[in-house]
């Protein structure tokens, strides 16, 4: 499965988590937010329509590609976790799904709130971050 997350970094270098909610796979961890891309979408619409339905926010991926690819296998579920930073977005996030949400800075997300693949992200970011 191709699944699309959104890294909304903010101007004071926080970067937005939500939690996995109960009963889904890896339930309490945190993520950067995003879902399974449907079949004929591009990444670029998947990820904005994930980013409407869970956060209620407009947006357009900041590049032209991923910042990261990540293939990674839960078990017997493979996926291919496509990150991409998000560099403007109309509206406030907010929940639609129920999912809490945090703001935290960079620098200070502890890799053992999130989801496996997602520490991927974490680091891809913090180094993308400091060679800017
Ligand atoms: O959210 P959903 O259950 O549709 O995600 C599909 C799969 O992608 C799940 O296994 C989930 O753990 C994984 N995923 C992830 N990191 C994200 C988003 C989803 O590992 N940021």
């Amino acid at each position: 499965m191709h699944v699309m997350a959104g890294v909304l970094l903010d101007p004071v270098g926080r970067v937005l988590l939500a939690q996995r909610p109960p009963g889904k796979h890896l339930a309490g961890m945190w993520e950067f937010p995003g879902g399974k891309l449907e079949p004929h979408e591009t990444p670029a619409a998947g990820l904005a329509r994930e980013l409407h339905e869970e956060l209620d926010i407009q947006v357009e991926p900041a590049h032209a590609a991923p910042l990261i690819q990540v293939p990674w296998s839960y078990g017997e579920h493979a996926l291919l976790l496509d990150a991409w930073r998000v560099g403007r977005w109309r509206g406030s996030p907010r929940s639609m799904e129920g999912q809490a949400l945090q703001w935290l800075r960079l620098q200070d997300v502890p890799e053992s709130l999130l989801a496996p693949a997602d520490r991927e992200i974490l680091r891809a970011l913090l180094a993308a971050v400091a060679g800017q």
